[in-house]
Parts: C-alpha cells; structure tokens; sequence
C-alpha cells in the first residue's frame, strides 16, 4: 500500500512520471490539472470557475481545490493507495491533506520532489506550447507560474522535508532514466 505525492516545478515532468509510476506500483494517480481540464472542457460549474485561474497562471482558490480533492479521496479506488499529483500546492492544501488522511487513520509514505532549474522549464514548456497549445502555456504565463511555485510551493515541500518524507530526484535527463531515478529512491525509502 502507497499513499504518495509528487512534486515539481511547472515543465517537471510530474504528469509522465506520475503515470509510469501509476501504473508499476498499481495504484491510481490523481492529477488535479488534469481534473481541472476535464470540467474546463466539460464546461461544467467546477469548470467554468477554475478556468479564469488556470488561465492566467494562477492557483485554483484552495477551497475550491480542497473540496474537490476531498471527494475524490473517498472514491473506492484509492482505499488502497494514490499518486496525488499537483496536490497540495500551498499550506492551507497541506493542513487539508492532513485533515483527510487523519479522519480514516491514513498517512504519508513519501513525498518525490522532482527539481530541474528555471531555464530548463521554461524552454521545455514553450516546446510543449507549440505541439499541443494549452492555453497556460505561453511564456508570460509560464514565468507566472514558476514564480507561484517558488513562493508558494517550496515551501510546501519544506514542511514535508520536516517530516522526514521527502525523496529528490533530478528531473533532467531522459524520461526513462528519470523513471530509473525515481523507482530507485522509492525502493531505498521503504
Ligand atoms: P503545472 O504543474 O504545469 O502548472 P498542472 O496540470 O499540474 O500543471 O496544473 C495546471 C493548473 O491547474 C495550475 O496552473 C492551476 O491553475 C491549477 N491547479 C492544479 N492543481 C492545483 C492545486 N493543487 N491548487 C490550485 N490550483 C491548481
């Protein structure tokens, strides 16, 4: 049984990891960008909220984020394990996290902070603009976002370094060495 995070910069590489990942140790991933998307394109209420946000760059309001994220943690299919993926991204995230965990008697196992430096990033997620256009994309946005996720973000990871569960892996290279990297940290950590 794993209950796990993964954490990087916009342009990380969290969301290919996250499904390899997903899929070797058999448990569901669950990315809040990727939910936010679904309703954006569903143009549902949740959707037509997050929208305004996502697009300029910014965070989804916590309490919208935090409910969303706490109906998805009491699906059957994640009593056995998850992958959160982009979640939690500020303190107020993190203390809800807890909230959830503790009401069924539920941790942490580890944390995997996936780090590649700013220029890397940006170059990496104007590529990606141009093959597939999400609309956060463009390179103002871009800068938006790395500055949110030093500001609000790092810090997050900090407190979970202050527990003792945090495993980093060096997000540049190959995808499948990253894959290599990270499956390694995670059989040192049990
Ligand atoms: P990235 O990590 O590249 O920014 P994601 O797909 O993880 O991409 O997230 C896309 C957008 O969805 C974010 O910029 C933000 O607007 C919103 N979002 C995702 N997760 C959260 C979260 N935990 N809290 C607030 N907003 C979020």
């Amino acid at each position: 049984m794993t209950r796990m995070l993964i954490v990087g910069p916009p342009g990380s590489g969290k969301g290919t990891q996250a499904a390899r990942i997903s899929e070797r140790l058999g448990i569901v991933a669950i990315s809040t960008g990727d939910i936010f998307r679904a309703n954006v394109k569903a143009e549902t209420p949740l959707g037509v909220e997050a929208k305004q946000y996502m697009d300029a760059g910014d965070y989804v309001p916590d309490s919208v984020t935090n409910r969303m994220v706490r109906s998805r943690l009491q699906e059957p299919d994640v009593q056995d394990g998850f992958l959160l993926d982009g979640y939690p991204r500020t303190i107020a995230q993190v203390e809800e996290l807890d909230d959830i965990l503790a009401s069924t008697d539920q941790q942490l196992d580890a944390v995997l902070q996936l780090t590649a430096d700013d220029d890397e990033l940006v170059s990496r997620l104007l590529g990606r603009a141009a093959e597939d256009g999400r609309t956060d994309d463009t390179e103002e946005v871009i800068r938006h976002r790395l500055n949110l996720y030093h500001e609000k973000t790092e810090v997050v990871v900090a407190k979970y370094a202050e527990r003792g569960i945090v495993a980093k892996v060096d997000g540049i290279g190959p995808v499948d060495d990253v894959t290599e990297r990270i499956m390694a940290v995670l059989k040192d950590a049990q």
